[in-house]
């Protein structure tokens, strides 16, 4: 039989980690990681037949649970036609139709192929609609892997505590101004020093890759203004929470429209998509209708369509994103009093299907704060439920995902786990 072990082995030699992206190296929590088999609605199997319940989901996309009928018959029915034709598709217009309808601050959309492509396309955007260079981020958010965005990021570049990475040419870092998550004062003073020169401000609504941290009361609309104010653009990066915390993303949740959106993730069903939208005025300047060049030889892929489309189709059944938000509210309700039996300073995070956990005693609202929880023990706690068969994200500094295929019993059979898993890490 293979191992998981042996396949890390000839891993490590062929790829940098052993992988092909980062996180999954489980260089933040120790150990090796386990290759997947197979997945199925709430669960992973790894080459050893070992079952996992899933909550991280390929990173968010598979809202519905891993390989749903509905969406992988709509992939055989497109690979029946072809895999890529380099010209327009159908599926494009319906997509792009299904999209503006869904997200009403989304006038017009261009697809990409990831959630970087995205980030990127729209800060270029952003710079040349506005004839302005700097672009502002939070610190401890994750846009991507673009130059711009790999300053005081989140993510892996968090756990691997290099927020600015080598290769990233300072003069390009220094057009990224960063601030400080949820502190709408300093964001303030930052655009009253540098307002007229900002392009745009990134954000995630609810940031996702330092765990989850939703926004302060009021946080968002506070940033909208100051984008109105000083004439910049903003740009909710929604690549994790779109279609994830509402159907209409986090800006329907918290009634706040940007400019420019950025999504990635659910968009694709678990294909290889990202996808960047907004104001008609804006989009318009995007080649080949405007100046602004941005181009993808796969874009819009047929496969990566019918994949997104029917993924899109399933979230709009009625009480879909109640259902989910209640059955992640079971899960993290159920873990702090499992913590909370067992006198382990704990707290949780949750919008929608969306969850941060946290050992520390206080309601994190900030970076200062995801940092200065305990992270061995999160550590300890992950390899504990990875051992009982429950895959969390493998760092203290990602967000977790609940999808519709995990059952009362699954999240039941979680909070058993986590039980033992607590006791285990807090003796050591
Ligand atoms: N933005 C956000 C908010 C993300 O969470 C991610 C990936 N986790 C990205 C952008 C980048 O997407 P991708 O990995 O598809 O390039």
């Amino acid at each position: 039989m293979t191992t998981n072990h042996d396949l890390f082995q000839r891993a490590q030699q062929l790829m940098p980690g052993g992988v092909n992206s980062p996180v999954r190296a489980f260089k933040s929590v120790g150990g090796e990681p386990f290759f997947t088999a197979r997945a199925d609605g709430a669960y992973l199997w790894d080459v050893e037949g070992k079952r996992y319940i899933d909550y991280v989901g390929s990173w968010g996309p598979m809202i519905v649970g891993h390989n749903h009928p509905h969406v992988r018959e709509a992939v055989e029915r497109a690979v029946k036609n072809g895999l890529s034709y380099g010209t327009p598709c159908p599926a494009e217009v319906t997509m792009a139709e299904t999209i503006t309808r869904l997200i009403p601050s989304i006038d017009m959309v261009r697809m990409v192929n990831s959630g970087t492509e995205a980030t990127m396309s729209a800060i270029r955007l952003a710079r040349g609609a506005t004839g302005r260079n700097l672009i502002v981020k939070f610190e401890g958010c994750y846009h991507g892997h673009g130059d711009s965005f790999l300053v005081k990021a989140g993510s892996g570049a968090l756990t691997f505590g290099v927020p600015t990475s080598p290769g990233v040419p300072k003069a390009n870092a220094d057009l990224t101004l960063t601030v400080a998550y949820n502190d709408l004062d300093a964001a303030t003073r930052l655009f009253d020093e540098h307002g007229r020169d900002i392009a745009g401000l990134i954000i995630e609504p609810v940031a996702g890759n330092m765990n989850c941290i939703p926004p302060k009361d009021g946080y968002l609309q506070g940033l909208r203004e100051l984008c109105t104010k000083h004439g910049a653009l903003l740009i909710f990066d929604e690549v994790m929470t779109g279609f994830r915390v509402a159907l209409g993303g986090a800006q329907a949740y918290y009634g706040v429209t940007p400019d420019l959106t950025t999504f990635g993730k659910i968009i694709g069903g678990g294909m290889p998509v990202g996808a960047y939208g907004g104001r008609r005025d804006l989009m318009q300047q995007i080649a080949p209708s405007g100046p602004i060049y941005q181009a993808g030889t796969l874009s819009g892929n047929p496969v990566a369509m019918a994949a997104g489309l029917a993924m899109l189709e399933l979230i709009q059944a009625p009480g879909f994103y109640d259902q989910l938000a209640a059955r992640t509210r079971l899960l993290t309700d159920g873990l702090q009093a499992v913590a909370d039996g067992e006198g382990i300073p704990f707290s949780t995070n949750r919008v929608g299907g969306m969850f941060g956990l946290f050992f520390t005693r206080e309601k994190v609202a900030s970076y200062a704060q995801a940092t200065a929880a305990d992270t061995a023990l999160f550590n300890r706690f992950f390899h504990g439920m990875l051992e009982r068969g429950v895959y969390l994200a493998p760092s203290a500094f990602e967000a977790g995902f609940v999808s519709s295929a995990h059952s009362e019993q699954d999240i039941a059979d979680t909070l058993e786990a986590a039980r033992g898993a607590m006791r285990a890490a807090r003796a050591g």
